[in-house]
């Protein structure tokens, strides 16, 4: 059995001051593997107190040093990569090809591009009216992060919080502390000062609540389902902290009738159930031109059909489980809301797969003749479950596409590089796929409406963990 029993605190893993057990369980056979200490808010102080003393020092840390620190850490991230590959498949069932090649490997990708995006940003500027800008470390920052893309949202955070001279609190998902509890051990075999970087297990409603109330901490960075955001932000409220919210999705992604139809159904199907549906950016919503419907609707049955679900340990582009007994049951719920509310199951359906009732794995499903109006098309389901909704217009199309109360990434498939162009112009969303080529690692990410509201990766994700302060330029004085 594994036993995380210590928190990493000031450069040390040190013994909570009051925990409780939490199991950590593998959702490919719902087997206990281990036990977390979940901490409470004196162990946060202790963390505030360390972050805080720390930020002394290395916020004044010259750019060079910081960047030497994060090349030393991406090159203990690529020696133990295997590591963190396996520490992910296990806690939350991502397939171990796409662990290595993704879920892990996306971590180091990320610290090289916050790297470039450190050298390429000035410390000083002159604004066109004069003045000295100077941007600054924000201060001490409390970090949040879910289990679905664990190290992906862990990097994301507490990479730019190191890169701009910040000092951190990461509290990781209570349903994920393997991969945690491998980044704080890179942090430190990189050599970070004690205090600049110091992770917390805990559960929302404690560690995370005290982090977000606490006064010691500057900023909060959140990522996780919209309920938990808008409470971060309401604890936050009282200590004028900085917010940065990183939520949920509802993606739409629109088949245009001159699209290359085979192309575009074998890439939307195999993004929707990607990571086994559990991805804030997964396009779920397919929204498909009437001329070339029944044709879609077509290989869209026989691509569903064709989806391997596979023990995660086994190689292969398979998907996995679902992460816990919690998201098999809220998927179940939502598979069967769409039963109630009339539309036609094409693929899939309820309960578990042929011989994998061992684990919670969910069946790919597929909705056709689904309204934007049904709960299934509105709600995140976060599972294997894709929504057909057909239009008629390239209006009404995008009419559609926009009706929903989020905005973090869309997608689009069409053979026309005019209407891919004007059709982008007009999504609300942050991020936007055409005909299956997403973005650069160093771009940002992030939602609109309800989505969130700071950006994630490169530049964007630098300017979030800055403050910036002006002065008037001086000849003399
Ligand atoms: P969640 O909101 O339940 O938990 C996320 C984190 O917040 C966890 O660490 C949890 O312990 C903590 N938390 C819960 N309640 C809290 C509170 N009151 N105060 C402070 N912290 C609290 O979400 P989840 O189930 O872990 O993750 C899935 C959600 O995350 C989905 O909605 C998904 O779309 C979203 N997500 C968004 C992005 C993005 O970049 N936009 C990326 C990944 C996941």
């Amino acid at each position: 059995m594994i036993k995380l029993n210590r928190f990493y605190i000031d450069g040390a893993w040190v013994a909570p001051i009051s925990a409780t057990p939490f199991p950590i369980k593998n959702p490919a056979n719902i087997t206990q593997i281990g036990e977390v200490m979940l901490g409470s808010a004196e162990d946060v102080n202790r963390a505030a107190a360390a972050a805080r003393r720390a930020f002394d020092s290395f916020s004044r840390t010259p750019k060079d040093a910081r960047i030497a620190l994060l090349e030393k850490l991406a090159q203990v991230f690529s020696d133990r990569l295997e590591e963190m590959a396996q520490a992910i498949t296990t806690e939350m069932g991502a397939p171990i090809t796409m662990s290595r090649e993704v879920q892990a490997a996306c971590g180091m990708d990320h610290i090289w591009a916050f790297i470039d995006a450190l050298q390429q940003q000035p410390e000083r500027e002159t604004l066109p009216n004069s003045d000295v800008l100077i941007r600054e470390p924000i201060g001490v920052c409390g970090l949040i992060c879910p289990w679905n893309w664990p190290i992906n949202q862990i990097v994301l955070k507490a990479v730019p919080a190191l890169a701009t001279g910040s000092t951190c609190i990461l509290k990781p998902s209570e349903y994920t502390p393997l991969s945690a509890a491998l980044f704080a051990e890179f942090v430190d075999e990189a050599g970070y000062p004690p205090g600049v970087f110091n992770m917390v297990f805990g559960d929302g409603p404690t560690v995370g609540t005290a982090l977000s109330h606490h006064p010691d901490v500057d900023m909060m960075s959140f990522t996780g389902s919209t309920r938990a955001g808008v409470q971060v932000t309401k604890d936050a409220a009282d200590t004028v902290k900085r917010v940065t919210l990183e939520l949920g999705g509802k993606s739409p992604n629109l088949i245009f009738a001159d699209a290359d139809l085979e192309a575009a159904v074998s890439t939307s199907v195999a993004g929707c159930f990607y990571n086994a549906g559990q991805s804030c950016d997964a396009p779920t919503r397919l929204l498909v031109e009437r001329s070339c419907y029944d044709q879609v609707l077509e290989l869209v049955a026989h691509a569903g059909a064709a989806q391997i679900v596979e023990d995660p340990a086994k190689p292969g582009d398979h998907i996995g489980p679902l992460f816990d007994e919690i998201q098999y049951d809220r998927v179940q719920a939502m598979i069967q809301v769409g039963i109630d509310e009339g539309a036609r199951l094409l693929v899939g359906g309820l309960g578990k797969p042929e011989g994998l009732e061992d684990g919670w794995y969910a069946r790919p499903t597929i909705f056709a003749d689904v309204t934007n109006e049904m709960r299934i098309a509105r709600e995140e389901i976060f599972g294997p479950v894709l929504v057909i909704i057909p239009f008629d217009s390239e209006a009404e199309g995008i009419a559609i596409a926009n009706d929903t109360d989020f905005g973090l990434a869309a997608y689009l498939h069409t053979g026309d590089i005019k209407r891919a162009e004007r059709v982008a112009d007009q999504l609300r969303a942050g991020t936007v796929t055409i005909n299956g080529i997403g973005v650069n690692y160093g771009s940002p990410f992030g939602g609109y409406k309800q989505s969130g509201n700071g950006r994630e990766g490169g530049l964007f994700g630098l300017e979030d963990y800055q403050e910036v302060k002006v002065r008037p330029a001086l000849t003399r004085i």
